[in-house]
């Protein structure tokens, strides 16, 4: 048994979902369970580095993660969106996927140059998703220093290149492979 085993229990893997060979790392399991959320959330309190302005979630999942952090940091919540969703003005980044290429974007004016904010998402893989959120977020003038996931696959470099970019980054739990 090592540190956050008993999250790892609440997170059922599905095969093949949404294509072949993708071992689907399903945390609404643990969602259900009350104990398990709060316990997530608390140790994801602890893990974070400093003070911190606004907690930015990475549509959808990561809002869920972000939000419940955002109450005992006393932060805002800075939502990063897939694109045509918010309704005033946004700036937007595009990242690349293995076919083609996806957009983020988040209200131009939701935060004040020089914030300080920490990026949540649920899981980090190849990190395509949070880099890009870094670069959007550092686009608006925030600070983003460090980024925290409940689930890291490490085999597939997401967090080594976040790392790369100057973040630090802390997950609860890793699974190898993809
Ligand atoms: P990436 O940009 O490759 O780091 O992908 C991260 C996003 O895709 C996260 O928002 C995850 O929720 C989702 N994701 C990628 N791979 C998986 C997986 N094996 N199981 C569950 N979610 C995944």
């Amino acid at each position: 048994m090592t540190a956050n085993d008993d999250l790892k229990a609440l997170i059922r893997t599905i095969p093949d979902f949404p294509k072949p060979g993708i071992q689907f790392r399903d945390i609404t399991t643990l969602l259900l369970d009350p104990k398990g959320f709060a316990t997530a959330i608390d140790r994801m309190a602890a893990a974070t580095r400093g003070e911190v302005d606004l907690i930015a979630g990475i549509e959808a999942r990561g809002f869920l993660f972000a939000a419940a952090l955002a109450v005992p940091l006393n932060a805002g919540v800075l939502l990063i969106r897939k694109d045509g969703k918010l309704p005033g003005a946004t700036i937007a980044e595009d990242y690349a996927l293995e076919y083609g290429h996806d957009r983020i974007v988040m209200h131009e004016d939701a935060l004040v140059p020089g914030a300080r904010v920490l990026l949540v998402d649920d899981l980090i893989a190849t990190g395509g998703t949070a880099r890009a959120a870094v670069r959007l977020i550092r686009k608006a003038g925030g600070v983003v220093e460090q980024a925290q996931f409940l689930v890291d696959l490490p085999d597939l470099g997401g967090t080594e290149a976040l790392r790369a970019e100057g973040l630090a980054v802390d997950s609860l739990l890793a699974f190898p492979g993809h």
